[in-house]
């Protein structure tokens, strides 16, 4: 039966298909097919001719952009594209160069190749870093290459005090002495912000440094002198010395031991009474180069408070013990002793070399100036009490004359006044020295 209708079946769609159908096919019932072919034709042949100008525009400029110039690389013509950076030049030659270091204010090697990595001239105008990071290859250029340079790490500038330091004597006397006290400095410094060196730089207020002299006494008015001097007293000796001095006419210098004077004050006060003179030797004779500073100072400053105490006098001298004293001890003792005197004929009389030996080593060979070391303490010393008239009545018979220490050295010219006298000091506003001068 279906079939039977199929002939009648309506031709228009039904009201719920008509709407689509309908907009489907209005278009196709506007104007003739010819137009409408055209109009697409048209468009392709503009979109064909906007890919063809965009093709040689883009062509254009994709051949600027790689183009190519002509520059001289380290003397040699070559052809890098255009624009090309210091660094694409360098990769494109193959060139290679040594970075420089990154170096201290002192001039070590803080980073190997910390440096620049090159150096670049462009026609003859060396190019800084700012330059060379925007140069672009322009065509025609004289480019030369070269190795890195060091760079030096961050610094700041301080101003810093500089301390004296002690300038030891150029020669070996037997009296040694401050011939000038310190003054602290002021200077400007460099200072490395990575290795913290520092290097000196404008000097604002000159440093005055601790100068030592040392000399051997040389009388200059014409006399013929002679000073004898006692170590390691007083002792039961100390006024039998004196007795034989006075009968003589003579004065001596008596180097006491702080650690001997109590109870022996009366000694002390008749050696200053006698006109002979009273040196320090120390606290407990130590030696002065083998202690620590504190116990150097206390060493030297007891014996002088021990000394003046017992009525010997202000003197700042002292005779180390042993002989020894070096720049070092200089320095460790903060300046609290103005000379060290030694000596230039040796008795020899600790030996117990017999009183002949000590006369001929008292006289023979002695000139005027001469510093002669006996003992006061430290043993029998019987010998010494025999061999000293001996001694002053040789060498008197030969015009010498038998003075203190600072009786000779006041006839130097070269030893000031107040280092002659035995008790100088450092001047007020004046600094010791911190370190000996390399
Ligand atoms: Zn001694």
């Amino acid at each position: 039966m279906s079939q039977s209708y199929y002939p009648q079946e309506p031709r228009v769609a039904p009201p719920h298909l008509r709407a689509q159908t309908a907009s489907r096919r209005q278009p196709e019932s506007r104007g003739p097919r010819r137009p409408r072919r055209k109009s697409r034709e048209n468009r392709l042949v503009a979109v064909l001719a906007l890919l063809v100008v965009a093709a040689i525009v883009g062509g254009g400029i994709w051949m600027w952009l790689n183009r190519t110039v002509r520059v001289v690389v380290n003397g040699t013509g070559t052809d890098v594209s255009a624009s090309a950076t210091l660094e694409q030049i360098m990769e494109s030659e193959g060139f290679s160069t040594k970075p420089g270091n990154l170096v201290s204010v002192g001039g070590n090697v803080l980073e190997e190749g910390g440096g620049t990595a090159f150096t670049v001239t462009v026609d003859g105008q060396e190019l800084d870093e700012g330059a060379a990071a925007a140069f672009r290859a322009a065509g025609n250029e004289s480019i030369t290459f070269g190795d890195g340079t060091d760079v030096i790490e961050a610094s700041h500038e301080e101003e810093r005090e500089v301390q004296p330091q002690l300038e030891p004597a150029e020669s070996v006397g037997a009296i040694t002495f401050v011939s000038q006290y310190g003054k602290v400095g002021r200077q400007k410094f460099v200072v490395g912000d990575i290795s913290g060196e520092t290097v000196a730089g404008e000097v604002i207020e000159p440093v005055q440094n601790v100068k030592l002299e040392s000399i051997n006494p040389r009388p200059e008015n014409g006399r013929k002198v002679i000073a004898i001097t006692f170590d390691d007293g007083p002792s039961s000796y100390t006024q039998r010395y004196l007795d034989i001095l006075s009968a003589h006419g003579a004065r001596a210098t008596f180097f006491c031991l702080g650690s001997q004077i109590p109870g022996r004050e009366d000694l002390v006060q008749a050696i200053k009474a006698q006109g002979s003179q009273v040196c320090s030797h120390t606290q407990n004779h130590e030696q002065l180069t083998a202690i620590d500073a504190d116990t150097l100072r206390s060493e030297i400053g007891d014996a002088f408070a021990a000394i003046s105490a017992a009525g010997g006098g202000d003197t700042t001298t002292l005779r180390p013990p042993y002989g020894a004293l070096d720049a070092q001890a200089w320095v460790n003792s903060g300046g609290n002793f103005s000379a060290s005197v030694i000596w230039n004929l040796d008795s020899l009389d600790w030996e117990l070399p017999g009183v002949d030996t000590i006369v001929s080593n008292c006289t023979d060979g002695a000139w005027s100036g001469s510093i002669i070391l006996m003992h006061d303490g430290g043993g029998n010393r019987d010998q010494d009490l025999e061999a000293l008239p001996k001694i002053l009545e040789k060498l008197q018979g030969e015009g010498y004359e038998f003075v203190t220490l600072s009786e000779l050295f006041s006839m130097d010219s070269r030893i000031p006044a107040e280092v002659a006298a035995g008790n100088a000091r450092m001047p007020e506003g004046y600094v010791w020295a911190t370190s000996v001068m390399e």
